[in-house]
C-alpha cells in the first residue's frame, strides 16, 4: 500500500493551498482527507517547459534505446518527433513510410541515417538494424498486426498505438507474435503515463474522497474531412476505438477493475456522408464488481470535450480536460481540497521513456498488449450491446489491474 509521501511523489509540493486552508479542512474532513491535506507545502515556483515526468538523470545517446517509427502522418509529426526531443531515455534511429521524399525530409530534420528509412515493402530488413530496438507502429488501426508481427519476427520490441487493432483476433494474434518471438509489446496508452491522472487514480485507489460510486467520462470531436477513421475497414470502430477508447481505458485505470456488463445506444444522422460506415456519437453504461457504476459518450460530431468526474461518498473529483496533449486540469468538490499541482509534462516522451526502461531493465510493460486486448473485447461488447439493445456480459475479474505490468517508476 502506498504511504502519504509516495502519494505526492511527482507532484510540486510548494504548490499546494495555504497552510491555513490546510488546517481548517484537515480539521474538519474526514480522516481520508485530512491525511491528503496534511502532506502539503505552501509557496509557488514557475512552471517548467514539458518535459519527460521519468525519474531519473537523461541518459548519454550511447545508452539510450533507438525507437524506428512506422507512418509518419499526423501524430508523428505533430508529437513523437518532438517528443524524442525531451526523452530522457529514448532516440529516433529509424523512420518507415510509404513516402520516400517525406521519409527523407524528416530523417534529415531529426538526425536519423538515410540507410535507416525503410518502406512498407522493405521494412523487414530493418532485422539488420542494430540501431534500432523498438519499432513503434502509428498507422491505421488496421495495419497495426501486419507490422507488430513484421516488427517481432525482425527481433525488434514493438510499441503500438492505440486502439491496438480492429478485431480481438487481431490483438490476440499480435500478443502470441511477440510472446513467440520474445519481444516486448506495449499499447501506447499516454493517459496511464501522465502525472495528473497518475494523481487521479491514487485518489481513487487510496479512497481519499471514500469509496468512489459513479463515474462519467466523455470523448467528442467533429471529424469535418472524409479519412480513413471513418472507414469501417481502416478504423474498425470509428469514434468508439479513436476516442471513446479513453473513456473506457482511462476508468479501468483509475479502478483497476474490469466491466462486467456493458449497454450502449449508438446515432448516425441519416444521410450524412461521414457516418456511412461508422457511427457518429456513442453512449455507453459500464458495471464493475465493487458496484461502481460508469456512463459514457463518445462522438465524431460534438464540439470538443474531453473529461471525466469521479462521484464518491465524501466528494466528487475529475479532470476537465482529460485527455488533450496540454492544458489538462484537475478538480475536486468540495473545492478547498488541497489538489496537488503537477507539473505538465510531455505524454508521448513519458510513454517513450517507460518502454525504453522496459527494455533497458527487462521489464514487462505498465500497458502490455493484454490490456489492448481487453479494451478491443469491451468495445465489441459496445457494439453487440448497441446492435441486439441488450445489455452484455463481460468475464468477471476480481484481482485488481489483471492486465497490467508493474507501474512505471
Ligand atoms: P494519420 O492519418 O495522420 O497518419 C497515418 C499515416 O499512415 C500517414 O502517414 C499515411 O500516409 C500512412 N498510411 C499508410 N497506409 C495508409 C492507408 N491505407 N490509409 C491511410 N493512411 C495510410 O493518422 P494519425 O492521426 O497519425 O493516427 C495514426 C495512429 O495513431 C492511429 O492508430 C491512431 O488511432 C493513433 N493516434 C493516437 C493518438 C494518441 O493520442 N495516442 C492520437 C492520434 C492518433
Amino acid at each position: 500500500m502506498e504511504t502519504t509521501t509516495t502519494l505526492f511523489m511527482g507532484f510540486d509540493r510548494r504548490k499546494f493551498i495555504s497552510r491555513t486552508a490546510r488546517g481548517i479542512f484537515a480539521a474538519t474532513l474526514a480522516p481520508e482527507i485530512a491525511r491528503f491535506a496534511a502532506a502539503a507545502e505552501p509557496a509557488g515556483s514557475p512552471a517548467p517547459t514539458p518535459t519527460s515526468a521519468a525519474q531519473g538523470e537523461p541518459l548519454p545517446q550511447d545508452q539510450r534505446v533507438g525507437f524506428a517509427l512506422v507512418g509518419l502522418g499526423r501524430l508523428t509529426q505533430g508529437q513523437l518527433l518532438p517528443a524524442f526531443r525531451v526523452s530522457k531515455r529514448a532516440k529516433l534511429t529509424g523512420l518507415v513510410s510509404g513516402d520516400p521524399a517525406k521519409a527523407q525530409k524528416l530523417a534529415q530534420e531529426n538526425g536519423v541515417n538515410a540507410e535507416s528509412i525503410y518502406d512498407y515493402k522493405n521494412f523487414d530488413r530493418i532485422r539488420d538494424n542494430q540501431d534500432v530496438q523498438v519499432v513503434y507502429v502509428v498507422l491505421p488501426n488496421s495495419m497495426h498486426a501486419e507490422f507488430t508481427e513484421r516488427s517481432a519476427r525482425a527481433g525488434k520490441h514493438v510499441i503500438c498505438e492505440k486502439p491496438m487493432e480492429v478485431g480481438s483476433m487481431k490483438c490476440q494474434q499480435m500478443i502470441d507474435a511477440c510472446k513467440k518471438a520474445r519481444v516486448k509489446l506495449m499499447i501506447a496508452y499516454r493517459i496511464q503515463y501522465e502525472p495528473m491522472n497518475r494523481a487521479m487514480q491514487r485518489i481513487v485507489r487510496q479512497k481519499v474522497f471514500g469509496p468512489v460510486k459513479y463515474i462519467e467520462s466523455d470523448n467528442g470531436q467533429r471529424v469535418e474531412k472524409m479519412e480513413w477513421r471513418l472507414s469501417k475497414a481502416l478504423s474498425g470502430s470509428g469514434a468508439v476505438g479513436d476516442v471513446g477508447i479513453y473513456c473506457i481505458n482511462t476508468i479501468r485505470f483509475l479502478l483497476g477493475e474490469e466491466p462486467m456488463e456493458v449497454f450502449a445506444r449508438t446515432f448516425r444522422p441519416p444521410g450524412d456522408p461521414r457516418f456511412k460506415e461508422v457511427d457518429a456519437t456513442i453512449i455507453w453504461q459500464m458495471r464493475f464488481p465493487s458496484g461502481v457504476l460508469a456512463n459514457c459518450m463518445c462522438s465524431f460530431d460534438t464540439y470538443d470535450t474531453k473529461s471525466y468526474r469521479a462521484v464518491a461518498e465524501h466528494g466528487s473529483f475529475g479532470m476537465d480536460p482529460s485527455f488533450p496533449y496540454h492544458g489538462l486540469k484537475m478538480f475536486a468538490k468540495p473545492e478547498q481540497l488541497p489538489l496537488p499541482q503537477v507539473a505538465e509534462s510531455d505524454q508521448f516522451a513519458n510513454e517513450l521513456d517507460h518502454m525504453a526502461d522496459c527494455v533497458i531493465n527487462s521489464r514487462h510493460p505498465y500497458t502490455p498488449g493484454e490490456e489492448g486486448l481487453q479494451d478491443q473485447r469491451i468495445i465489441e461488447a459496445i457494439f453487440e450491446s448497441a446492435r441486439t439493445t441488450r445489455a452484455v456480459t463481460l468475464p468477471r475479474f476480481d484481482k485488481l489491474d489483471p492486465f497490467r505490468g508493474p507501474p512505471p517508476e
